[in-house]
């Protein structure tokens, strides 16, 4: 059972399916009725878990849900702690008919995540050791998941991840923006309507400057310190991309007109007044475009870069985005891009 889990999970791309795969088989495992997936943060002495997702299972059944994204910090359960004490360490507990299982994943002092299992059953010491070993899987899937997925130096998700998922967020986008389109009682009432989708393309200003003068390190420090800001800035449903360089990518999801610029301009902000070490200031600039899921990716790049050289030309440490300059004039649709949205435009009215 355990070997089957290991390499499904070993097959899985997703990274939510990984703690879903890992959940729903060690439940199976145990016989659990109830789980819980822990994320583990020491910052010593302080040990604090945050809940990533639970697991219930009706005997027959295993339902998996990861609403929560394991940033409320809660002081970590006694019986959390103990398990935590060893190498991929277990321990138990009996309270009630129901036994606590806990189980950390990852080795001592090293453990980033704890998964807690409630089962009627009393297991067997084999089969804790069989699922602390499978438990290694999970851990080696996710490393492995990293590396691929993962810019080394700011661990923001890299330029293939953008290539590979891009297609799948346009689709999610793509049918919100249908949904949008219906006329209220044509809508689905069980669907709820998302606001559109934001693309952003955001550049450090002078950053040559700033690597000429204080050295390349210092350079990658402002790099990672930025990323900090940007995971600071957006909200943990956001996906933040290093595309290269000093060049790094946002994707927003669900956001009103009314409120994406502010939301690009409270993270510029964050930035301009931020003390980089050594460095001192740093500014950057940033363009954006609403997803318009009638666009190529190439295109929607495209859209939000051309709003990024505005903001470049225009002064720099500023946001722009791409719609409202053609709005006002002030920037001129002549990409391929511009003239296939007029066209569908155009379309629109007259077919
Ligand atoms: P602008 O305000 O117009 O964006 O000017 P800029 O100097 O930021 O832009 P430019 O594209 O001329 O320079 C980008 C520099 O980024 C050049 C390159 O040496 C540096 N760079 C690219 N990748 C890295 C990196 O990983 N680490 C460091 N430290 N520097 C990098
Ligand atoms: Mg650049
Ligand atoms: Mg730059």
């Amino acid at each position: 059972q355990l070997l089957a889990g290991a390499e499904a999970l070993s097959r899985e791309r997703d990274l939510r399916a990984l703690f879903r795969l890992g959940a729903e088989h060690a439940m199976r495992f145990l016989g659990g009725r109830f789980g819980l997936f822990f994320q583990v943060r020491f910052t010593p002495p302080e040990l604090t878990v945050g809940l990533l997702g639970c697991c219930v299972s009706d005997g027959a059944d295993t339902y998996w849900d990861d609403v929560c994204d394991g940033q409320s910090w809660l002081p970590v359960d006694p019986l959390l702690a103990d398990c935590l004490h060893t190498d991929y360490g277990h321990a138990i507990a009996h309270e009630g008919d129901t036994w606590r299982l806990a189980f950390a994943v990852g080795a001592l002092g090293e453990a980033r995540w704890v998964l807690e299992i409630h089962s009627p059953l009393k297991p067997r010491t084999a089969d804790c050791q069989a699922l602390s070993l499978f438990l290694r899987c999970f851990e080696n899937v996710h490393r492995q998941w990293e590396y691929a997925n993962l810019d080394t130096l700011t661990r923001l998700l890299n330029r293939k991840t953008f290539d590979d998922d891009f297609d799948r967020l346009i689709a999610a986008a793509e049918l919100a923006e249908q949904a949008r389109q219906l006329p209220q009682d044509r809508r689905d009432p069980g669907l709820k309507i998302t606001q559109p989708c934001w693309l952003a393309v955001v550049d450090i200003d002078h950053f040559k400057h700033i690597n000429d003068t204080y050295g390349h390190l210092f350079g990658d420090e402002v790099l990672l310190r930025l990323a900090d800001l940007m995971r600071q800035s957006f909200r943990n449903h956001d996906k933040l991309f290093r595309f290269g360089g000093e060049e790094f990518v946002i994707m927003l999801r669900n956001v009103s007109e009314d409120h994406v610029q502010p939301i690009f301009d409270r993270f510029r902000m964050a930035v301009d007044r931020n003390d980089f070490p050594r460095v001192g200031h740093v500014a950057c600039s940033i363009g954006f475009t609403r997803i318009d899921p009638r666009f190529s990716p190439a295109e929607l790049l495209g859209r939000a870069d051309e709003a990024l050289y505005f903001s470049k030309e225009h002064g720099r440490n500023q946001v722009n985005g791409f719609d409202t300059l053609i709005m006002s004039g002030q920037l001129r649709l002549s990409t391929p891009a511009g003239q296939a949205q007029i066209q569908s435009d155009v379309d629109e009215i007259f077919l």
